[in-house]
């Protein structure tokens, strides 16, 4: 008889986008007319930035003609690409990471999924509340959680993020040996102080502990006091791994492509407590498992780094931002306290009311799409997630009607 992973049965089935799609469904039967704008999802809605159309055109003429045709690359990536993330993503800032320690991907939800195979079975996991599903639905998968009770699953430790915290956890009081950061944050637009990162990287050091960093939103700070990476971190070599991606920066998302940076002196150990390192580890995952990224796309990605290619990223991020900024002084102009939307894309708001109820509530009374914070997390409660990601005609009207509304 097959049999299926019965940790899947575990897994609370997210009702979250398949819940906003029926009220919006219902609203829209209600409201023919209404013309409905989606301020809720996290994609991107501007094109590909010009550079990155070139190098595509260019790469696929290449693969045109047999003279100039690739087929499989290096899985770990084009050493083009990494040479130049190295470069500028990491050297320029003074941060110690070698093209090497790159690796290209097709995702950091990919990766951020796949990396906890690295790990053993019985590891004690902290995950941020609220959360990036992905952090907590691999482990489900995967077995290391029990049953989930009122939102939480056993086995798992949830760092409470929440206005008193700033919505950046302190490390806690017991040990734990996997822990899940992600700044600036989804879906909280948090970020944290170099002094807090250090926190983390103290307490990774001290107790045997690895830290997934997740900085998928980095091309939104502006703020050039705050971390970037965190091997801006003294120490951080050993004991974190950091993802990034294109597709926030770049408008990626339907083209795919994102890095994972382990460097060699990362380490866990083993069943003996013997030092192993986890670069050799997510080689060898990746090579197994992995073909690579395609060459168009990694050409693609690669144009970024050019001096246009820089210059285009940051009008794409700098136009997002300015939604920000327009959906910011709105809601705090209602009275609502805001997180993010400065050095993030996304303003998460305290609604003084459930978060479902906020949600209708929008809804109805402006016809404007957000998603409730409840979605993410206990501690989600209390908010909704408005994202910027939208023309500024669509959010300037949002704004404009919400003002109206409330
Ligand atoms: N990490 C975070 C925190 C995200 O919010 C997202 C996408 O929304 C991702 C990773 C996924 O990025 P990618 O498109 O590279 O898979």
């Amino acid at each position: 008889m097959i049999k299926i992973n019965e940790n899947y049965k575990k897994l609370k089935a997210s009702y979250l986008f398949s819940d906003i799609a029926k009220r919006v469904a219902d609203y829209s039967r209600e409201n023919p007319n209404a013309e409905i704008i989606r301020l809720g999802i996290g994609d991107v809605t501007r094109a590909l930035p010009p550079v990155c159309i070139e190098a595509l055109h260019r790469a696929v003429d290449e693969m045109g003609r047999d003279s100039s045709f690739m087929g499989y690359g290096p899985e770990q990536g084009y050493a083009f690409l990494r040479e130049k993330i190295a470069q500028n993503d990491f050297q320029t800032r003074g941060v110690d990471v070698a093209p090497d320690e790159i690796f290209i991907s097709d995702g950091a939800k990919c990766d951020t999924g796949n990396i906890q195979e690295l790990f053993s079975q019985d590891i004690k996991i902290a995950v941020p509340d609220p959360v990036y599903p992905v952090y907590v639905d691999t482990n489900v998968m995967a077995g290391r959680t029990g049953e989930n009770i009122n939102g939480r699953y056993e086995n798992l430790l949830y760092l409470e993020s929440n206005e008193e915290n700033g919505f950046v956890p302190s490390p806690p009081e017991e040990r734990v040996d996997l822990i899940y950061l992600c700044f600036p944050n989804n879906p909280t637009g948090a970020t944290s102080t170099k002094e807090q990162l250090k926190e983390w990287v103290d307490y990774a050091r001290e107790n045997d502990s690895l830290i997934l960093f997740d900085a998928a939103y980095v091309s939104f700070i502006r703020d050039e006091s705050l971390p970037h990476s965190i091997y801006e971190i003294e120490g951080a070599r050993e004991v974190a791994m950091e993802f990034r991606s294109f597709s926030k920066n770049a408008g990626f998302t339907g083209t795919r492509c994102a890095f994972t940076v382990v460097p060699k002196e990362c380490r866990a150990f083993d069943s003996n407590g013997n030092v192993a390192e986890l670069h050799p580890l997510w080689l060898r995952r990746q090579t197994t498992k992995f073909n690579g990224v395609s060459y168009p796309v990694q050409r693609a990605a690669e144009a970024i780094y050019s001096e246009e290619g820089k210059k285009q990223v940051g009008e794409l991020t700098d136009f997002y931002l300015e939604n920000a900024k327009i959906i910011i002084e709105t809601m705090t102009g209602l009275g609502y306290s805001c997180t993010g939307g400065v050095n993030s894309p996304y303003i998460w708001v305290n609604v003084r009311t459930e978060s479902w109820a906020a949600f209708d509530s929008m809804l109805n009374k402006s016809a404007v799409v957000c998603t409730p914070g409840t979605g993410f997390g206990n501690c989600g409660d209390g908010y909704i997630r408005i994202s910027a990601f939208n023309s500024r005609e669509n959010v300037i009207t949002a704004m404009e009607r919400i003002d109206k509304a409330f």
